[in-house]
């Protein structure tokens, strides 16, 4: 008997008659005799509403009640689901992340898989039921409901399907594969067939929020073979799948950016062992991940400047307490900018090759686009620009590279 997992978007549940599209495809997968763990995300948009409900109260909401409120939009989202394969004579079961039981560790609005109970799903498996799970939520050891953190729906399916042992595990949405960049930004962007659990992990790290990391993270751990595919079109979609010989050996596999950067600095501090610490440790204490750092020294010898980034989310609380810690550190001034952007090449390829990154600047440069930090990895390059310059900077890098070309 085939196991398959299948996740279906905020847009492919977008509406009423999306969710009975959705349950035609499961009612034609069950014919051919497979079983079906569906699971699906909120209706689009209703997460981004719940997530304003909060915040029209309180700017920082309470973190569980937070969870609360946003774990409502999958409730709803599996129990029309259901309704719509019932009325199709095709039996269903909708279940919540503490009905599964998916259990998590407590860090609200980003809380971690620990275990999931497959018993439940195994028994409604053997009675001829399709199992309908509500994306993006769990529950603690106490007993609270948790969140996943943003697009965690897809973690949600990898990790089912990791626990079930699912021949595959499909996650369905509004594009038809895994492309060399958003094409949203670049319509020249080419789907790829394959790409390796490394550089798809590399890529949704760096902001390709097709498949949120965490779900990369899982089915490279746990080998659970992965495709993304359209809920609109039919065709094969892209599988994410260990690095082989078979696999197209690009250079580069793809272009990733975020919007979601913010970038501090402290200028004249005293250069002096320990200074990185003292300006950073503050910052992790308030459970603020910083990514991109560079310490210059400065002209005179004597005092340093220092930036990092950080999550735009984070930029007013991380700007605080930079403030303090400067003032303590007696250093000459803070600046913080929250309008910048990150761009990141990614490829396995460039392991064995040379002259990528200065390929990179100077198709960048050609275009007056200034590199505000640069950051390097063994397969990424990854540059801070103004965030104006975003579309531009990638579309740039996809025709410097002919991303475009099966090369
Ligand atoms: P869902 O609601 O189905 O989870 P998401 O919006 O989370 O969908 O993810 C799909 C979106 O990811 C696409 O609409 C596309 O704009 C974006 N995206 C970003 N980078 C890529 C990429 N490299 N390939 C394909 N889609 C990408
Ligand atoms: N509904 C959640 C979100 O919008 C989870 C998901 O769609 O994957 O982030
Ligand atoms: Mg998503």
């Amino acid at each position: 008997m085939v196991l398959i997992v299948q996740k279906y978007g905020g847009t492919s549940v977008g509406t009423v008659e999306r969710i009975e599209a959705v349950a035609e495809k499961v009612v034609a997968v069950r014919k051919q005799g497979h079983d079906v763990v569906v699971v699906v995300s909120a209706m689009s948009g209703e997460t981004n509403r719940l997530i304003k409900l909060a915040k029209d109260i309180d700017d920082s909401p309470d973190p569980r009640e937070l969870d609360a409120i946003m774990s409502t939009g999958e409730q709803v989202t599996i129990g029309l689901l259901c309704i719509a394969l019932i009325k199709r004579g095709c039996p269903a079961r909708s279940y919540t992340g503490a009905q599964v039981a998916i259990l998590t560790d407590s860090a609200f609005n980003k809380a971690r898989i620990l275990e999931i109970n497959d018993l439940p799903m195994r028994r409604d498996l053997n009675e001829g039921k399709v199992i309908v799970v509500a994306g993006f939520q769990g529950v603690d050891k106490a007993g609270n409901i948790t969140t996943l953190g943003r697009g965690g729906s897809d973690t949600t399916a990898v990790a089912l399907a990791a626990a079930l042992k699912a021949d595959e595990c499909q996650i369905y949405t509004d594009v038809d594969g895994v492309y060399t960049t958003d094409p949203r930004v670049e319509p020249k962007a080419r789907r790829l067939d394959k790409i390796s659990f490394e550089e798809m992990l590399e890529m949704a790290s760096l902001g390709s929020k097709v498949l949120q990391i965490r779900s990369v993270e899982f089915a490279s751990k746990y080998n659970v073979p992965l495709r993304v595919l359209s809920s609109f079109e039919e065709g094969t979609g892209t599988l994410i799948a260990p690095e082989d010989e078979t696999m197209e050996q690009a250079l580069i596999s793809g272009i990733a950016f975020s919007r979601d950067e913010a970038k501090l600095t402290v200028l004249g501090v005293p250069d002096k062992p320990g200074i990185a610490y003292k300006i950073l440790e503050p910052i992790s204490e308030a459970n603020v991940e910083v990514d991109m750092i560079i310490q210059n020294i400065g002209g005179d010898g004597k005092s340093t400047d220092f930036t990092f980034t950080v999550h735009r989310n984070d930029f007013k609380k991380a700007l605080l307490i930079l403030q303090d810690t400067a003032q303590v550190l007696g250093a000459k001034e803070v600046r913080g900018d929250e309008s910048i952007a990150k761009i990141s090449l990614v490829g396995v390829g460039m392991r064995s090759h040379a002259g990528i990154a200065s390929k990179m600047f100077g198709a960048l440069a050609q275009e007056g686009i200034n590199l505000l930090m640069i950051s390097t990895s063994e397969i990424k390059i990854s540059v801070v620009v103004d965030e104006k310059y975003l579309e531009l900077g990638v579309r740039v890098l996809h025709n410097a590279f002919e991303l475009d070309k099966n090369n």
